[in-house]
């Protein structure tokens, strides 16, 4: 099984991601995940990447597919794989085609997440996420118990640094001009689940996963 999570900035693609692979039992691949870790290794991948993040701008795709590529070869995800994060641009998603072609698997399924703009602001700046076990709260919406300290593993919250009020308008508009058109691509070949998450109609991250793993059961995904 291959899932997709499609979504702009803050809609709650790593929540659902993660509900999802603890379902599913099958890993979340993050690139935006791998992309901090090599910041805080200060790699040479790491310098690179940040000078795009920093600005609110895309790796470039060379870049990106070819970390992908490699990440789809062990032997962890040969049984399944929820991609969060990738593919983000028309370029990465035929690229993902191809790779998948060459190992004989395919997309299963394209869950594309969407939120009201003016939530979206608000989740971002008060995101905080754990940078050992990856679990994501949000100040207001979703408290850690202790100030700061991660409900899962104790380890210190820490805010993204791309998390602040001027790159996420950049970001959101990196979405829109270029991550968008995927929503057309996936809906074209039929694997596209469509889900709102929001707080006005009361329908957070952990309703949707359960929504999403009764549309995989209801038509048979694998
Ligand atoms: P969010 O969806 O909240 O912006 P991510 O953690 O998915 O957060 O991504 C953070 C940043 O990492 C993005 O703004 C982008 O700069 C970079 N990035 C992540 N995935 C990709 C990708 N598939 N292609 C290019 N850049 C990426
Ligand atoms: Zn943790």
């Amino acid at each position: 099984m291959v899932i997709i999570m499609l979504g702009a900035p803050g809609t709650g693609k790593g929540t659902v991601s993660g509900m999802l692979s603890d379902k599913l039992n099958i890993p979340q691949v993050s690139t935006g995940d791998i992309f901090r870790k090599h910041i805080s290794e200060q790699t040479e991948l790491g310098k690179l990447a940040n000078s795009y993040i920093s600005q609110g701008k895309l790796v470039p795709d060379d870049v990106t597919i070819n970390l992908v590529k490699d990440r789809l070869q062990q032997d962890d995800v040969q049984e399944g794989v929820i991609l969060d994060g990738f593919p983000r641009t028309v370029k990465q998603a035929e690229a993902l085609d191809n790779m998948l072609n060459n190992l004989n698997r395919k997309v299963s399924l394209t869950v594309n997440l969407t939120t009201p703009e003016k939530e979206l602001i608000e989740r971002v700046v008060n995101r905080r996420i754990c940078p050992k076990c990856k679990t994501v709260y949000n100040l207001i919406l979703n408290p850690p118990h202790n100030e700061n300290i991660c409900d899962n593993c104790g380890n210190e919250l820490v805010k993204r640094e791309d998390d602040n009020e001027s790159t996420f308008k950049g970001r959101l508009n990196t979405y829109i001009q270029e991550t968008s058109p995927l929503v057309n691509y996936y809906e074209n070949q039929e694997k596209l689940f469509s889900a709102v998450v929001s707080q006005s109609i009361n329908k957070m991250g952990k309703d949707v996963t359960q929504d999403v793993l009764e549309y995989i059961k209801k038509k048979h995904i694998t």
